[in-house]
C-alpha cells in the first residue's frame, strides 16, 4: 500500500522479527507488488515519526523474487532510526522507498571465474540476497562469501547459510557445489580468525578452499562493510590490478558502504 502522506514510500506490515543478539536484529515485511529490485540493491527504509518519514539506507536481504522483504539491522545506541526500529513488533508498519539502487549488481562486473563477496557486520545483508539468486550460479564457478565480525555472537544467518540453504528446494544442489561460506572472527577465538584483507593478501583464504589465488583477470569481487575495511580492501585490490566497476563501466570489483561514519 502507498501512503497518501508519503508518495515516495510503500507502507509495509512487519510479519516477523528476530533478535540475533543485543546489537543485531532482522525483520520481514509484506512486499508491494510494484516494488522491483535487483539482488544486492538497497532502499530507503524507516518509520513515520511525528508525521514525517525517518528513513535510512538499508540493503535488502531477501532475493529479488521473494514475496516478502527482509532487512538485517544494527541497533545503534541513541541512533535516530534504530533506537526506535529495534522495538518493531509483528503488525507494525514500516516505510519502504520506491526506488531501490546500488552498485553491488552483476552488470557492474565483467564476466569472471570466482566471485568473492566480502562483508563485515551488516554488510552481509546484500550478499544474503545475491547468494539466493540463481543467475550468479550460472555465471561463476564459485561464490565465496566472507563474513567478518568481531565476536562470534555477531554471525547473523550462519546456521541458515550452513544448513537451511543446502536444503533449498531449487538452489540446494547449486549451493552445495558452488557456494563457499567463510565466517571470520577478529576478536574472539574461532576456527578462522583475523582480518579479511590479510586473509586475501596472504593467500590463506584461497589455499584453505583449494581455489587458485585471486587474479584480476579472472576473479571478481564485491565489498560491503565498514569504512576502514572498504578502504583497506580497495587499496589491496587496486595494487593487484583490479579495476572498480560502476553503472557506466564494468570492472573487476565493486564497493558499497555498509554505513556512513558520522
Ligand atoms: C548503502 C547503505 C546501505 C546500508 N544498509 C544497512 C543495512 O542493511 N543494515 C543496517 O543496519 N544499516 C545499514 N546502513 C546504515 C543505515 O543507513 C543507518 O545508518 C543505520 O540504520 C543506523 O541508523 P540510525 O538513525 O539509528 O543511526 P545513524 O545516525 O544513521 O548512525 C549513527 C552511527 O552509527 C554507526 N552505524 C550506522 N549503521 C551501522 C551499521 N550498519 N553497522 C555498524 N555501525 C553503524 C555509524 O558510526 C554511524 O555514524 C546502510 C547504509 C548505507 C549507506
Amino acid at each position: 500500500m502507498t501512503t497518501a502522506n508519503f508518495p515516495n514510500y510503500y507502507s509495509e506490515t512487519v510479519t516477523e522479527v528476530h533478535h540475533w543478539n543485543e546489537t543485531l536484529f532482522s525483520f520481514k515485511t509484506t512486499r508491494n507488488a510494484g516494488l522491483r529490485f535487483l539482488s544486492g540493491q538497497f532502499v530507503m527504509m524507516g518509520l513515520e515519526v511525528e508525521g514525517r518519514p525517518l528513513v535510512r539506507a538499508y540493503s535488502i536481504v531477501s532475493p529479488h523474487y521473494d514475496e516478502i522483504l527482509e532487512f538485517y539491522s544494527i541497533k545503534v545506541p541513541n541512533g535516530p532510526l534504530t533506537s526506535r526500529l529495534q522495538h518493531l513488533k509483528v503488525g507494525d508498519t514500516v516505510l519502504v522507498g520506491k526506488k531501490p539502487t546500488g552498485t553491488l549488481i552483476k552488470d557492474n562486473l565483467m564476466k569472471g571465474r570466482n566471485l568473492y563477496l566480502l562483508s563485515t557486520g551488516t554488510g552481509l545483508a546484500p550478499f544474503m540476497s545475491i547468494i539466493r539468486d540463481p543467475e550468479y550460479y550460472e555465471d561463476y564457478d564459485h561464490i565465496v562469501l566472507v563474513h567478518g565480525v568481531r565476536f562470534v555472537s555477531e554471525f547473523g544467518y550462519k546456521e541458515f547459510i550452513e544448513a537451511e540453504l543446502h536444503d533449498h528446494e531449487y538452489l540446494g544442489d547449486l549451493i552445495k557445489d558452488k557456494l563457499i561460506y567463510c565466517p571470520v572472527a577478529s576478536r574472539e577465538p574461532f576456527v578462522r580468525s583475523g582480518r579479511i584483507p590479510e586473509l586475501l593478501e596472504t593467500g590463506a583464504l584461497a589455499a584453505e578452499f583449494g581455489l587458485d589465488q585471486l587474479d584480476p583477470e579472472q576473479d571478481r569481487v564485491m565489498i560491503c562493510g565498514n569504512p576502514a575495511m572498504l578502504h583497506d580492501l580497495s587499496e589491496m585490490l587496486k595494487a593487484k590490478g583490479f579495476k572498480e566497476g560502476n553503472m557506466n563501466n564494468q570492472g573487476s570489483y565493486v564497493v558499497e558502504r555498509a554505513f556512513v561514519e558520522k
